[in-house]
């Protein structure tokens, strides 16, 4: 299989602490990839690297076979990088549709307004909005929000999409319908690499684990394998967790 995203050797550090130290991963085409690790384990700072927020002190990261490290955010997301966030931020004054349409123009330079109203259609259909396509961005629920949130992710026709604890706050059926969701985008085409702590979430959806501890990649492997580890449990059960 393919790589389509590898992160070789990053280093970052804040103030002299270590939030990331020698990291090195990789997700394969058609799959769901989980990073977990305990508060402050550096996932985030993991996903804002590799999104392109910050800039490593040390490594690389390849997309799609390219290095990306020195390029913006909005290069990566031309480039098929995608990003969903925890803390939701669509246009709230706009509709559903328009919001979308925004990610479906500016994703890719140079899209036809048509062909971008087209592939809105299709988010709206994968992600089940369609019936909310015309509602404000603003009336929605905390569920549709959630969907709102990865379908302007998808809006700009990423090969690869990064989700940072979408299902945060979701009841557990409504956890359920979003893990369904995220298959049903991966079955689209679209590799995943998700940051998560809700782990019924983890267990139902990662194909394959990564686990973090202060910086460093402690484990990897398939979810029960990676729950039995003893790094892993002392991790958790020891410190912050
Ligand atoms: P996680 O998402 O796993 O909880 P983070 O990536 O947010 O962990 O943080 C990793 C470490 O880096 C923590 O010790 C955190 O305090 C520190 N950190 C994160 N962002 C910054 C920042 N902008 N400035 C200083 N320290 C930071
Ligand atoms: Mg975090």
């Amino acid at each position: 299989m393919a790589k389509v995203l590898e992160v070789r050797g990053v280093c970052k550090r804040f103030l002299g602490l270590w939030a990331l130290r020698e990291v090195s991963l990789s997700l394969e085409e058609g799959e769901i990839l989980a990073v977990i690790g305990p508060n402050g384990a550096g996932k985030s700072t993991l996903l804002n690297v590799i999104s392109g927020l910050l800039k490593p002190d040390a490594g690389s990261l390849y997309l799609l076979g390219r290095e990306i490290t020195p390029l913006p955010p909005e290069a990566r997301t031309h480039l098929g990088l995608g990003r969903a966030f925890q803390i939701v931020q669509p246009l709230p004054e706009l509709s559903v549709r328009e919001n979308l349409l925004v990610g479906a123009l500016f994703g890719k330079p140079h899209t036809p307004r048509r062909a971008a109203e087209a592939w809105v259609d299709e988010v709206l259909a994968l992600t089940g909005l369609a019936p909310r396509a015309h509602a404000q961005a603003s009336e929605l629920t905390l569920l549709e929000d959630k969907r709102l949130e990865l379908a302007r992710a998808l809006a700009t026709r990423p090969r690869v999409l990064l989700l940072d604890e979408v299902m945060a706050g979701l009841r557990p059926k409504e956890a359920e319908e979003a893990v369904a969701l995220v298959r049903r985008i991966r079955d689209s085409g679209v590799s995943v690499l998700f940051i998560e702590h809700l782990m019924p979430v983890v267990r139902a959806l990662a194909d394959r684990v990564v686990v973090l501890d202060y910086g460093e990649v402690i484990a990897e492997g398939r979810y029960e394998e990676v729950a039995q580890d003893e790094r892993v449990r002392e991790a958790y059960l020891g410190r912050r967790a």
